[in-house]
């Protein structure tokens, strides 16, 4: 497969296929943050604590206090660096006008710039409790096979974010997640932590060369979300993907599987956070996800025991 020259032809069709898609993609906020990596920074999980705040309808605020920043680092925060004209991301969101507040609404580019951390229900049974099983930085040789027959043997679908230079090498791992029904994320090229802050050309080329790698490798799918990589989004980033016609995805439980603190220290940071509607965070790649495998085993057969279902992001 002449995967290297995927991105000059591809875009275009891809643009026109997620931008049709766009427009039913509405979607209700969320938390975001992720942190698959250990190098992420003090000031970039500041600046996605105020993301998350921003993103969230003020009905459901606040969200699972997993990824939620502390509230000294709130205030910390948005005395040290905030704006007023950068109010729309960060937590004095709940402060402005009504007014405001009403055209910010009425902005679908900003509505569909939310980020999803919550599951969408299959069903219409409100006794039903739902759970996303969302998996990062792979796919890996080793360790995607084990999770997707994990999940295969549970009768479990979960979401996939694909990181560009591993489907470069892996793409039959690519195929084979989507043929066992699960869904794929973009979460960009090479896994740069700061993204957000670089250019918009350099934003363009770690986003929609993997959608368009992608779409090579499996071009019935449609790439419905985008994780940036540890979480670190602002409002033009966010903006910039609801513009690209995906949603971007956060979380709301962090099983700090990334952090490799042993198993059953990745199972009660999951069980310990346990809501209905949680998207969970777990990692397929970046590392030895050998703690991850055997925490999935049992996190699986935790949400199973209190009769949870499992869904994707909505
Ligand atoms: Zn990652």
């Amino acid at each position: 497969m002449k995967i290297k020259s995927a991105c000059h032809f591809i875009l275009p069709a891809f643009l026109l296929l997620n931008t049709a898609a766009l427009a039913q993609n509405m979607d209700t906020a969320g938390t975001g943050g992720q942190a698959s990596l250990t190098t992420v920074t003090p000031a970039a999980k500041i600046d996605n604590g105020q993301t998350q705040i921003a993103a969230l309808p003020l009905s459901t605020y606040p969200p699972a206090s997993a990824a939620m920043p502390t509230k000294s680092a709130l205030l910390q925060s948005s005395k040290k660096n905030r704006k007023p004209s950068k109010v729309a991301d960060n937590n004095k969101t709940k402060k402005l006008a009504p007014k405001v507040l009403s055209k910010q609404n009425e902005d679908p580019l900003l509505i569909s710039a939310r980020i999803i951390s919550s599951a969408k229900p299959e069903s219409n049974d409100p006794q039903d409790k739902w759970v996303a099983l969302t998996f990062d930085d792979g796919p890996s040789p080793v360790y995607t096979p084990q999770i997707l027959a994990i999940l295969r043997e549970n009768g479990i679908h979960a979401t996939f974010c694909v990181v560009g230079r591993q489907i470069k090498k892996y793409p039959e791992l690519v195929k084979q997640i989507v043929a066992e029904g699960h869904k794929v994320a973009n979460h960009s090229m090479n896994h740069d932590e700061f993204l957000y802050k670089k250019a918009k050309k350099k934003i363009k080329q770690e986003v929609l060369c993997e959608n368009a790698l992608l779409a090579e490798i499996i071009p019935q799918t449609p790439i419905e979300y985008y994780r940036t990589p540890a979480g670190n989004w602002n409002l033009s980033l966010r903006k910039m993907v609801a513009a690209w016609g995906m949603k971007p995805l956060g979380w709301s439980i962090d099983s700090k599987d990334w952090q490799r603190p042993g198993v059953e220290k990745i199972v009660s940071n999951v069980e310990n956070h346990l809501h209905n509607g949680a998207v969970i965070l777990m990692h397929d790649g970046g590392g030895d996800r050998s703690e991850s495998v055997e925490a999935l085993k049992k996190i699986i057969c935790k949400l199973k025991t209190e009769s949870y279902k499992f869904a994707f992001p909505k």
